[in-house]
């Protein structure tokens, strides 16, 4: 058979699949079975011994199902397309974006290993690094590695991971993938298998239709499917993608702590979020573009970063490294700007802007979240990056009058109106 192009794939999914038997259904239906019959003691300790094992021919036989912790036909389907997309051998999905990021590190790391970070990251991936990783002697030093060559020097033995996001979220700062993966590649030339540093890359905020991670050179990708996959802000979800050798552990680590997407949350994304993701996206990011124009000539703006305005400071990198499938340039759906002032004066200017959206805007909403159809605006400083104290944002790049917007599928007229609004009471 041809083989189909993305767009098609992520609608019909495999063309035939085991994994299921309800041949005249067109969609999926929506399952809720915790437990599932099994026909004999001998088919059932085949599907214990088959669960996980690193030899299993996923997707290709049909699975022995037993219990919704272990594996289930949605959850599989919605993987299978997940993987296609992120043009990965294996991708395994978890009940939130920090549930699968937290796996990976459970997965890569042991008490004396450390990890390299880049200074900007969503503020729950900082604090799992900074609060929680430690407690299981795992350290991570955080760094700007917007310079590929510095993380050569902050390579130990004991490192395991080197994690990053590009864009970052919130400043959309562009990161080399292919030259940190240059690096890691030759850090590893002398390593055993289990010594090696794995490069992992958050690619939440561009989505697998905005840019593919492992083509540049990353060993394992993570995403909130809450965000542009799910699309409608209805679902929680997380997933990580990569080579097959990953599958059995991240199988592993999803049984014992018990992560799990449910089938429940996995449905919608497979049957409304992932069919519809390349034209949300290709419709937001127009309106993105039009909302960071208006925002550049505004008088009360210090700056915008959005990765297809001219200005952008990593604009050759951003369009050799953030594309479809298909290589056209995508500049993404976020936008972030800054306030004029001192910092003092900045912050204050930047909350009154998300205050008066909350109580007048009719197309901004004061939320968390992005990649949703409804607009989202927040302010970082306030809220996503709170974790963090003034010092820490300071040193993370977080200005005080810094707003994240995450642009919907609304008229762009009624977004930049409510903008204008917005800023005339800053
Ligand atoms: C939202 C988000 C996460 C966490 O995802 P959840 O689904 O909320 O757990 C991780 N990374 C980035 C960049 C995010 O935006």
């Amino acid at each position: 058979m041809r083989r189909p192009h993305v767009m098609s794939r992520l609608i019909h999914g495999e063309a035939k699949t085991p994994k299921w038997d309800f041949s005249h259904h067109v969609v999926p239906p929506m399952p809720s079975s915790v437990t599932f019959r099994l026909s004999s003691a001998a088919r059932g300790a085949q599907g214990f011994a088959e669960f996980a094992a690193p030899t299993s021919q996923r997707g290709k036989r049909r699975p022995i199902y037993i219990y919704d912790r272990l594996d289930e036909p949605i959850r599989g389907m919605l993987e299978e397309n997940l993987a296609a997309a992120e043009g990965a051998d294996t991708s395994v999905t978890f009940a939130s974006g920090m549930a699968a990021i937290s796996a990976v590190f459970l997965l890569l790391c042991r008490a004396g290993d450390d990890v390299v970070a880049h200074r900007t990251l969503y503020g729950c991936t900082h604090s799992l690094l900074s609060s929680w990783m430690p407690r299981l002697d795992v350290t991570t030093r955080f760094a700007d590695l917007s310079d590929p060559a510095r993380l050569t020097r902050l390579i130990t033995p004991r490192t395991r991971a080197v994690y990053v996001e590009s864009p970052t979220n919130p400043t959309l700062e562009v990161l080399d993938l292919g030259g940190l993966a240059e690096v890691v590649k030759r850090a590893n030339r002398r390593r055993r298998p289990e010594a090696r540093v794995r490069l992992v890359v958050d690619n939440t905020f561009t989505s697998p239709l905005g840019q593919r991670p492992l083509a540049h050179g990353a060993d394992l990708v993570v995403a909130s499917l809450t965000k542009h996959l799910s699309g409608f802000g209805t679902d929680l979800g997380g997933m990580v993608a990569g080579a097959k050798e990953h599958e059995s552990g991240l199988f592993l680590v999803r049984k014992d702590f018990g992560g799990v997407l449910a089938s429940k949350n996995a449905w919608p994304i497979l049957v409304y979020g992932l069919p519809t993701l390349a034209v949300r996206l290709a419709a937001q990011q127009e309106r993105a573009l039009t909302v960071a124009r208006f925002l550049e000539a505004h008088p009360k703006v210090a700056a915008v970063r959005y990765p297809g305005l001219d200005s952008f400071p990593w604009k050759n990198l951003a369009r050799a490294q953030m594309t479809d499938p298909a290589g056209h340039f995508m500049p993404g759906t976020l936008v972030y700007f800054v306030m004029k002032g001192a910092p003092a004066k900045a912050r204050k200017a930047a909350q009154r802007v998300v205050d008066h959206v909350a109580k007048d805007a009719y197309t901004l909403t004061l939320a968390v979240s992005l990649g949703h159809v409804r607009t989202l605006i927040e302010h970082p400083a306030s809220m996503t990056h709170a974790a963090l104290d003034a010092k820490a944002q300071v040193a993370a790049g977080i200005d005080p009058g810094g707003i994240r917007l995450s642009v919907g599928l609304e008229d762009p007229r009624d977004l930049v109106a409510d903008l204008e609004d917005a800023l005339a009471r800053a």
